[in-house]
């Protein structure tokens, strides 16, 4: 997420604020830059460049720069967001973003310009960029780096003996968990069901949640094979009779998030059911 998404996520905080509301909020230029200024730096200033709290301020026309004191990094409020270089005051920007952001239905840009008072090349801009910043913050997550992927069905994988792949009534859904080089803890995981196994299905989940720089660990299974199609790095824990998961400590965190029980009467699956 950028940090243009970021702050706009927190300057819309308020939901169901009135246009009058919004007005007297952001209606004067300068009570446009403390929201934003909380939302951009909600624990106070942290320099971009290294993390440092402490920073001088000056001025330089009508523009306020904070400087690092650390690294003497040099930035403003509005650097690195959507309202970067913008020409247009910020309060136009705040009411653009309540416009955009509180009717159910898109609003038209030469509705925007009517409301705004900018032309209409202005009026595109901004809802080009606020819809953007949206679209970012509505994004799924995407898994990068090291990434494990399982296949699993809801119910299905331990109940009975019964081998869940393929079962009626069950609901598949990848389980695929993203950890650091070292194989450590999950930063991140992604549980969303699919429809089947099948490659549409999972081509489209692996463009929704995976970075292109993603690496892939999997067991053989037909589906995920196609990950390298894709683009993505991809090892398959090649199996002994046995499910790779079980034994190979590149799948445990996936396993572990499966709350998989298996054993071996279990396994006896076709490799290349999906096919
Ligand atoms: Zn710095």
């Amino acid at each position: 997420m950028t940090r243009g998404a970021m702050a706009m996520n927190r300057v819309q905080c308020q939901p169901g604020l009135s246009m009058v509301e919004s007005m007297q909020q952001y209606g004067a230029e300068a009570t446009c830059y403390r929201p934003l200024y909380r939302a951009r730096w909600p624990q106070g200033f942290r320099c971009p460049a290294c993390n440092e709290r402490r920073r001088s301020r000056f001025r330089r026309g009508a523009q306020v720069y904070y400087q690092c004191r650390t690294c003497r990094h040099q930035t403003t409020l509005l650097s690195g967001t959507i309202f970067q270089a913008t020409k247009l005051p910020l309060r136009t920007w705040m009411l653009a973003i309540h416009l955009l952001t509180s009717t159910k239905t898109s609003l038209a840009a030469l509705e925007l310009m009517r409301h705004l008072g900018v032309n209409d090349k202005a009026a595109w801009r901004i809802k080009h960029k606020v819809m953007q910043a949206m679209a970012e913050r509505e994004a799924p997550r995407q898994l990068s780096g090291f990434v494990q992927i399982d296949d699993a069905y809801l119910g299905g994988e331990c109940n009975g003996g019964k081998p869940g792949r393929g079962s009626p009534n069950k609901q598949a859904f990848p389980i695929a968990v993203e950890t650091d080089a070292m194989l450590e803890p999950p930063a991140h995981a992604v549980i969303e069901p699919v429809r089947s196994f099948d490659d549409e299905s999972l081509k489209d989940w692996q463009r929704r949640h995976l970075a292109p720089d993603a690496e892939v660990f999997s067991d053989g299974l037909h589906g995920f094979r196609r990950v390298a199609d894709a683009g993505h790095a991809h090892t398959v824990l090649e199996t002994a009779g046995e499910r790779a998961a079980c034994v190979v400590r590149g799948a445990r965190w996936v396993n572990v998030l499966a709350g998989q029980r298996q054993t071996r009467h279990q396994r006896e699956l076709p490799r290349h059911w999906s096919g």
